[in-house]
């Protein structure tokens, strides 16, 4: 089974691309979406949140009180990497369970925002990253989330930049409003699939 891991930064259209590889019958796990939920559902991993940060980070019905969480970790490394020792064991292990589960797929796909960041890519046989302007992905979560400049910048921040994923991706798609993203991803699916048939003969 081929795995691939795409990631890109903030706004660079991972999720795009993912939902176009979808289309082409590609299995995808978000890893952020699942750590989303797990975070909600998981009673040993809301056992071990409440134990380190504290009573308020869930309310009495159960919901994760997000906005608690961040503003403890949002500037605070030591927290963040309590945080991530916590959560990112345990979406690795609903990956696990989710490729049992897709056995029969030529390859597929893992979608991550911090796939280099979180070395994750280590598990992948192959990564792809989204490149897009800065100005692009800042106006595209602006008309999105609604949220501030300021705020997308600080978020920027907080990941590894272009220059360095370049160098540590296989392949690289380019979002970039100047050449076309479809062809793109069709052309990478052939390769993959051209890999997998190379591997089974
Ligand atoms: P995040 O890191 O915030 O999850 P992402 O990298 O997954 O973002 P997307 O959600 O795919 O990025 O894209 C951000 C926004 O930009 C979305 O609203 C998406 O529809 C839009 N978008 C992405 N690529 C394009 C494009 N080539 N043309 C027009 N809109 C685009």
């Amino acid at each position: 089974m081929l795995k691939i891991g795409i990631t890109g930064g903030i706004g660079s259209g991972k999720t795009t691309v993912c939902k176009v590889f979808e289309l082409l019958g590609i299995p995808i796990f978000y890893a952020d979406t699942a750590a989303k939920l797990i975070l909600k559902t998981d009673p040993v991993l809301k056992e071990e949140i409440l134990k380190t940060f504290g009573e308020k980070t869930y309310s009495n019905d159960g919901e994760l009180n997000r906005s608690y969480l961040s503003s403890i970790v949002f500037n605070n490394e030591s927290e963040l990497n309590k945080l991530n020792a916590l959560v990112h064991p345990t979406v690795f292990r609903a990956f696990d369970k989710w490729l049992a589960m897709h056995t029969d797929a030529p390859y597929i796909i893992k979608e991550a925002a911090l796939l280099f960041e979180t070395e994750s890519y280590k598990m992948c046989d192959l990564s792809v990253l989204v490149v897009s302007p800065e100005a692009s992905r800042v106006r595209r979560i602006i008309a999105r989330d609604g949220i501030s400049q300021d705020e997308i910048v600080l978020r920027m921040k907080r990941q590894l930049s272009d220059e360095k994923k370049i160098k540590l991706a296989d392949h690289i798609l380019y979002n970039d409003e100047s050449q076309l993203l479809i062809p793109q991803i069709l052309a990478l699916d052939q390769q993959f699939l051209n890999l997998v048939s190379e591997h089974d003969h």
